[in-house]
């Protein structure tokens, strides 16, 4: 498990802070709440310096996860594009995890939250592979928790906000005490929906699958920059509903997200994914995931910012 490595400043609403100094009130609405939008994204050493991979569509989706519940943060894009970039360079950092927050603060007593101000953070610290080194060489085990997503028009899955994510602790906690590494989760009719922090993509007969937008899962940009890449290669994809067996009977699986970047899945439920080796395609699409972000694959896309 990884504990925050902390870094010296936090940009706060136009100004930089020192991290100590980015606190709230015990009461705030998101403390209370969950009201707390957010977004995870990676900045990755390249040869002309750190660069932030996809900063702009994961602030844009943070801008619609804001709209979802009516927040409405005083910053354009652009200006929290300028923000990112200086608080990587501001901690000297060469790779690292930025996680900006926009949240309801203190005010407002109860659920309502027009009474709570507004507050943006971007922090930002070290963090390497979120399952491991080797679980990016070797593939997970992962399971299917008991745990379903939730259903279209409850909680909105399109929006990152820290409410959603307790489902994603519920899922996460029950994969680590049953000895698994990762969970993947149905939706409410039973079907393929997503890890607890990634999506997840089978590959059967050379065919690249993957559950559509069908409002239990998060659009991730990971997710999207895999299908991108899978038409730069020419592999076949389809978007569409898959069964649970699908992951015990398909040729590979893996799951991505920022944080897992493209991890191989090489068993579910103690059954092995095709012979439980990484398979080619898998391989062919996190080396080219790698290498994009890194700087070695040209970025035909404009994916990366440099800082
Ligand atoms: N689903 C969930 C629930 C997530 O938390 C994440 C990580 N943000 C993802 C999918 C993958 O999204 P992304 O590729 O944008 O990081």
């Amino acid at each position: 498990m990884a504990k925050i490595s902390e870094t010296e400043w936090i940009w706060r609403d136009g100004a930089f802070i020192k991290w100590q100094d980015a606190n709230v009130h015990l009461l705030s609405h998101s403390m209370q709440f969950g009201s707390a939008v957010f977004e995870g994204i990676r900045a990755y050493e390249t040869p002309k310096g750190p660069a932030v991979f996809r900063l702009q569509d994961h602030l844009r989706r943070m801008m619609h996860s804001c709209k979802i519940y009516r927040m409405d943060p005083p910053w354009t894009i652009d200006q929290l594009v300028e923000a990112t970039r200086e608080v990587v360079r501001r901690n000297q950092m060469k790779e690292c995890y930025i996680r900006p927050m926009v949240l309801r603060g203190y005010g407002a007593a109860g659920m309502v939250p027009f009474d709570s101000p507004i507050e943006t953070f971007i922090p930002c610290w070290p963090w390497g592979a979120y399952l491991g080194d080797k679980a990016l060489e070797q593939g997970v085990d992962a399971c299917v928790t008991s745990w379903h997503r939730v259903a279209p028009n409850t909680i909105p899955a399109a929006a990152k906000i820290a409410g959603n994510y307790l489902s994603g602790q519920l899922v996460k906690m029950e994969a680590l005490r049953n000895g698994y590494d990762e969970a993947i989760a149905l939706g409410p009719e039973g079907m393929l929906s997503e890890g607890s922090g990634q999506n997840v993509f089978v590959v059967d007969g050379g065919v690249l699958y993957t559950p559509p937008l069908d409002g239990t899962l998060l659009p991730g940009i990971t997710r999207s920059t895999v299908l991108a890449m899978a038409k730069d290669l020419g592999i076949p994809v389809i978007v569409g509903a898959l069964s649970r067996e699908s992951l015990y009977t398909s040729d590979e699986v893996f799951v991505c997200g920022t944080a897992s970047e493209v991890t191989p899945v090489r068993s579910v439920d103690r059954l092995p994914v095709g012979n439980g080796t990484v398979g080619p395609v898998t391989r062919a699409l996190q080396q080219r995931y790698l290498g994009i972000v890194r700087g070695k694959v040209e970025d035909t896309h404009g994916w990366l910012t440099h800082c």
